[in-house]
């Protein structure tokens, strides 16, 4: 069995980035930015007021001193005409201002009678102007890869890009496998349960910049699992849960050989997830899940996540933090074992029942224990790493 690490690696070889595709700046958040954007224009164009008040030459900003107001400036209305000295214009926020060399006053601090002002006697040393390019310049670049978010859409709106080239979303094949598997919303019937896992994986999937097309559920007969496999071909990822370890009705590994699998491992030497499956079938990568709800979910964090990243252009591997141990906990066996846990306020506590069908708890917690294998028990207060959910 080969350790998480090592199939970590070759689970990220079995894809490359995707190509890029151009999309309009509204359908762009979430996605990633695989071209750098450059600025089309300067922002803001010209020196602005940043305040409403009044504009005047800087020589006229005295103590005291009494101005005509001889004309407006508002936001996409700039005056036009000289100011001479000894007057002023009115000026509203985001206004350009006549010329360089002035200052605004703001309008509280002034005193108006008819079209004249008064400046007060103490004065600002604040000019209230936006320098012309104090955002960005022309041809200034937001740089490549980055996932997009309503900020950077904000970003890419002014500097009148409207649109980006962002990396294709990857189409993922779920596939469930089971002959007990009905879809939610059904009735099952006697000894059939609920299929979660492509519900969870296909989220997953969406959550992470893919798209996901959830298969019909294949049963456990060859001729099943050749057609919904049959179903997958354009994919560019193919995910299957269940099936995968050594019963009777394991036939995921068998009918994925038959189709061609150059199988890059089967089973890991991690809990849960011991069964997982991985390989390409003509060229497109297959991750072959275990079918334990738990299992399957961890193992998604894990190498799905991962490989959805290499595919879009971006680094989702999972980063292990640090905790304090909250209670004390056993040696481990010959696997890493990932424990569902409550991380809070720095101190980490496993969940005492570790069964991986157990969903309720995979829910509440709110991290992942990591459990180094062959681990010797380790005591409250000692510093453990784990991964965030
Ligand atoms: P398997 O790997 O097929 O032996 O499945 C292991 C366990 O996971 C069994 O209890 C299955 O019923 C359960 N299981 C398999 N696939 C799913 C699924 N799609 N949703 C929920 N449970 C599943
Ligand atoms: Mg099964």
């Amino acid at each position: 069995m080969i350790s998480v690490e090592e199939a970590r690696a070759r689970v990220l070889a079995l894809a490359k980035p995707l190509a890029g595709e151009l999309v309009p700046l509204r359908h762009a958040r979430g996605r990633v930015m695989v071209t750098d954007a450059i600025a089309r224009l300067t922002q803001p164009p010209f020196a602005a007021s940043a305040m409403d008040g009044y504009w005047l030459a800087a020589s006229d900003h005295q103590p005291g001193a009494r101005l005509d107001v001889i004309g407006e400036a508002g936001a996409g209305h700039p005056f036009s005409g000289d100011v001479p000295a000894g007057a002023c214009i009115r000026i509203f926020t985001g206004a350009p201002v006549p010329t360089s060399g002035g200052v605004v006053v703001l309008q509280e601090t002034v005193t108006r009678a008819g079209e004249t002002i008064t400046l007060a006697q103490q004065l600002s040393a604040n000019d209230n102007i936006r320098p012309e390019g104090q955002d960005f310049r022309q041809g200034d670049t937001l740089r490549a890869p980055r996932v997009l978010t309503p900020r950077d859409i904000g970003l890419l709106a002014a500097m009148n890009v409207a649109q980006v080239e962002v990396a294709r979303r990857p189409v993922v094949a779920v596939i469930a496998t089971g002959d007990e598997l009905v879809m939610p919303g059904e009735t099952p019937a006697e000894g059939q349960i609920i299929c979660s896992n492509s519900y969870a994986l296909a989220a997953m999937i969406e959550a992470n910049g893919a798209e996901a097309r959830i298969l019909p559920i294949a049963r456990d007969s060859e001729a099943s699992l050749r057609l919904v496999f049959d179903l997958a071909k354009t994919a560019d990822l193919i995910v299957t849960s269940g099936g995968a370890s050594v019963g009777d009705h394991d036939l995921v590994g068998k009918v994925a050989a038959d189709l061609g699998l150059e199988r890059a491992f089967w089973k890991i030497a991690m809990r849960p997830g011991k069964p997982l499956m991985a390989g390409q079938i003509d060229g497109v990568p297959m991750l072959g899940l275990p079918g334990n709800p738990v299992s399957a979910l961890v193992c998604a964090e894990l190498f799905l996540k991962p490989l959805l990243g290499v595919m879009l252009g971006v680094d989702l591997s999972p980063v292990p933090m640090t905790a304090t141990l909250g209670e004390d906990v056993g040696p481990t066996g010959p696997r890493t074992h990932y424990m569902r846990a409550q991380v809070s306020a720095g101190v980490i506590r496993p969940y005492r029942n570790q069964d991986s069908a157990l969903l309720g708890i995979m829910t509440e917690a709110n991290a992942l224990l990591i459990r180094e294998k062959d681990d010797v028990a380790r005591e409250a207060g000692e510093t453990l790493h784990y991964l965030p959910l």
